[in-house]
């Protein structure tokens, strides 16, 4: 078990995976997020391959359980988080001469460290939610609603239905009423004139 991600490959024989299992304490990855606290130390699996003239493929994939507060109930929940990346080296004494992007090392070590920090982090999520289907807390009276009811489950219809009264297109079913009632009364009038017509010319 290797407790840092900084890898000599200087011993590294071509052509073969070379497997690290690794467990590394999150405070050594400055995993320091506001509203998040990392459980367990971060834990996986490293393998390299050495080839091409000393070029080093990494593939990583690496696993920590968080805890973090439910952005609807506000209640802490666990979740595991699991990152993979793949990377590559270029050996290089000439830094200069790498081109944007590409990764180089000095031929014997380099450090996955940050690589693995942002790979983590892009993986906690910005709203975290304790499920999919959580209730949150009652407007009204701030009730979990997850756990129990309370008096006013009214107030979400309610809210519901305030906003479409504002809406422009609220007065349209009331026009169409209307509408409806004006024709209806109209056809009356018309059979009427006909009816009249009707008994004039008989
Ligand atoms: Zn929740
Ligand atoms: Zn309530």
């Amino acid at each position: 078990m290797k407790d840092t991600l900084v890898f000599d490959v200087r011993y590294i024989q071509d052509g073969v995976f070379n497997n690290h299992e690794v467990e590394i304490p999150t405070s050594q990855l400055e995993l320091d997020l506001e509203d998040v606290r990392f459980i367990n130390p971060v834990r996986g699996t490293v393998q390299l391959l050495r080839h091409s003239e000393d070029d080093i493929y990494v593939k990583a994939e690496i696993f920590t359980d968080v805890e973090m507060q439910c952005g609807k109930c506000l209640e802490p929940f666990e979740e595991d988080i699991t990152a993979t990346f793949e990377l590559q080296f270029t050996p290089t004494n000439n830094p200069g001469e790498i081109e944007d992007g590409e990764r180089y090392y000095d031929g014997e070590t380099f450090d996955i460290s940050e690589d693995a920090r942002q790979a983590l982090v892009i993986q906690i999520p910005v709203w975290p939610l304790c499920s999919q289907t959580c209730e949150g807390l009652c407007y009204e009276c701030g009730i979990n609603l997850n756990k129990e009811h309370c008096p006013c489950q009214n107030t979400d219809e309610i809210e519901s239905e305030t906003p479409s009264v504002n809406s422009p297109f609220a007065v349209l079913p009331q026009l169409l009423e209307t509408a409806k009632s004006e024709n209806k009364s109209k056809s009356k009038n018309r059979k009427e004139i006909i009816s009249k017509d009707g008994t004039s010319k008989t």
